[in-house]
């Protein structure tokens, strides 16, 4: 089949939460912006296979995209989420320390979040922290409550940056693979597969895809390909709680270097959850992922559990699903930053590339888009 030429002055690739957000600043900054996703529905990859926390911004590198766009986005977000009445609920958390180690570290935790600008932080002992959830174990010495932590409907939120772009004249493009690009008379020509295959020719293309994002680029000639980082994929599964969790903040153990630790969520519907653990895939597994949750792993999350909630039941946990954090950093090394380069950076014109938006991505999200919008050639 010929594919059809367009002309178009943005496309960005992938619609997840931070392509819908990026696309939706474009095109509200008055932008012919187009939104290609390879699957045929938005936001069925990473952005609904989380948590749904808005986070506060407790745990990034001082000066890190990530401590920037946490504490921008979640302000942002709350805004938004109020304004368009999507559900949410500022539930708090407790970040819980069940040793005398840990207990010191927790200032250290809060200094440094403060210094990122982080507000609503209190640090109190075991007695306090078992005075507002009681269900707590009495070995919790300290605990760090954020109150300005909370969850959300994240789909919710997704359905309606969908909607201000299409109200902006944005087009969203299903069931449209990029398959490979190049640069051609100051645009990006980027070839699309799919039932309609196209040729679109951009001025400027915002990466966006998510896992896929290093392969895409890689996909796409230019000078940028000689800077690309290697993509590691850490697995974080989850466990359904039945019943009524007894517990109305979020609970969490002190972090650990690839995820937030094994933390408990309830959601909009007082459900509680588990998860996720931080299981790296070998370097030869990329998508597509295998989501499914190993009923095995279920004892390493009632062990995880049972430190901050004793009497947690073994016949009480379910494996639920899985998400798979796209990470530029290997096994044993610090937590990485997002990457989000223009031209300046990698030198190919009109191409932004967003690598490593993993957690916290979803609070991040109006915060990076505003960024991409700013920087967008
Ligand atoms: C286990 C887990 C828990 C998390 N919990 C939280 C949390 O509680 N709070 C928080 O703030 N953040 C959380 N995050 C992070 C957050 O979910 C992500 O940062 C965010 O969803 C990333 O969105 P995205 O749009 O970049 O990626 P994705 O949602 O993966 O979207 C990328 C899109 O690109 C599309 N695509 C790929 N290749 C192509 C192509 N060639 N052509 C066209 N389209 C393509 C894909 O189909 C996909 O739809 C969590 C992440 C994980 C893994």
């Amino acid at each position: 089949m010929m594919a059809e030429s367009f002309d178009i002055d943005c496309v960005v690739i992938g619609a997840g939460v931070v392509g819908l957000a990026c696309a939706r600043a474009l095109a509200r900054a008055g932008r012919e912006t187009v939104l290609v996703e390879s699957e045929n529905a938005f936001g069925t990859q990473t952005s609904s296979r989380n948590s749904e926390v808005i986070h506060a911004g407790l745990y990034y590198a001082e000066g890190s995209l990530k401590a920037r766009f946490c504490v921008a986005g979640r302000r942002a977000l709350y805004d938004y989420l109020a304004a368009r009445g999507i559900a949410h609920r500022p539930c708090g958390k407790l970040v819980v320390a069940t040793s005398g180690a840990e207990a010191a570290q927790l200032a250290g935790l809060k200094a440094r979040a403060e210094r990122n600008g982080v507000e609503g932080l209190e640090l109190m002992d075991g007695d306090e922290a078992r005075a507002m959830e009681p269900a707590l174990s009495p070995s919790v010495e300290a605990a760090l409550h954020s109150l300005v932590s909370g969850i959300f409907d994240s789909h919710g939120y997704m359905l309606a940056l969908l909607g201000d772009f299409e109200a902006a004249g944005g087009r969203l493009a299903l069931g449209a693979p990029v398959l490979s690009g190049q640069a051609e008379g100051g645009r990006i020509g980027l070839h699309t597969g799919g039932a309609m295959p196209a040729m679109l020719r951009a001025r400027t293309v915002i990466n966006c895809a998510g896992h896929h994002g290093v392969d895409v680029a890689g996909r796409i000639e230019g000078p940028h390909r000689a800077g690309l980082p290697v993509m590691r994929f850490v697995k974080g599964s989850y466990f359904s709680v039945s019943g009524r969790a007894p517990f109305s903040r979020l609970i969490y153990p002190m972090p650990g270097p690839a995820s937030l630790g094994l933390h408990l969520t309830v959601d909009l519907s007082g459900r509680g959850r588990l998860g996720p653990d931080a299981e790296w895939l070998p370097d030869t597994e990329g998508p597509p992922f295998d989501y499914r949750v190993d009923p095995v792993r279920a004892s390493v999350f009632l062990e995880a559990a049972r430190q901050y909630w004793p009497d947690l039941r073994a016949d009480r946990l379910s494996p639920d699903y899985a998400g798979v954090r796209p990470k530029l950093v290997g096994p044993g090394e610090p937590s990485g930053d997002f990457r989000i380069e223009g031209p300046g950076e990698h030198g190919t014109p009109g191409l932004v590339n967003l690598f490593g938006i993993e957690s916290p991505g979803l609070t991040s999200s109006l915060a990076i888009a505003g960024h991409v919008a700013e920087i967008a050639p």
